[in-house]
């Protein structure tokens, strides 16, 4: 039996999290501390306000968070040391 190694980066911005976003169906109903995005709140298109899949409201997020410049969304107290968010970017295969 091996381990099912869980995916736990942001899809918006490949912060490791430390959960999984979804789980199937169930969102994890946290926020993303580096790009503030909430799984099953802003990901679903009613709250959103984007029509699109959930791939498509993932990219649209993570211009308008590239675009601010990638800023840490809450305290700088959990941020961790030497973060770097274009390094970040680059678990889940954005360049910039
Ligand atoms: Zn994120």
């Amino acid at each position: 039996m091996g381990t099912i190694k869980m995916n736990t980066l942001c899809p918006v911005c490949g912060f490791n999290l430390g959960f999984p976003a979804w789980k199937g169906y169930s969102a994890s109903h946290e926020t993303c501390l580096s790009c503030g995005i909430e799984f099953g709140y802003h990901d679903v298109m009613e709250a959103s306000g984007i029509i699109g899949t959930k791939e498509e409201i993932y990219m649209m997020w993570r211009k308008k968070w590239i675009e601010k410049g990638m800023p840490w969304s809450v305290s700088e107290a959990y941020k961790p040391t030497n973060w770097n968010p274009k390094k970040q970017l680059k678990n889940i295969g954005i360049e910039i």
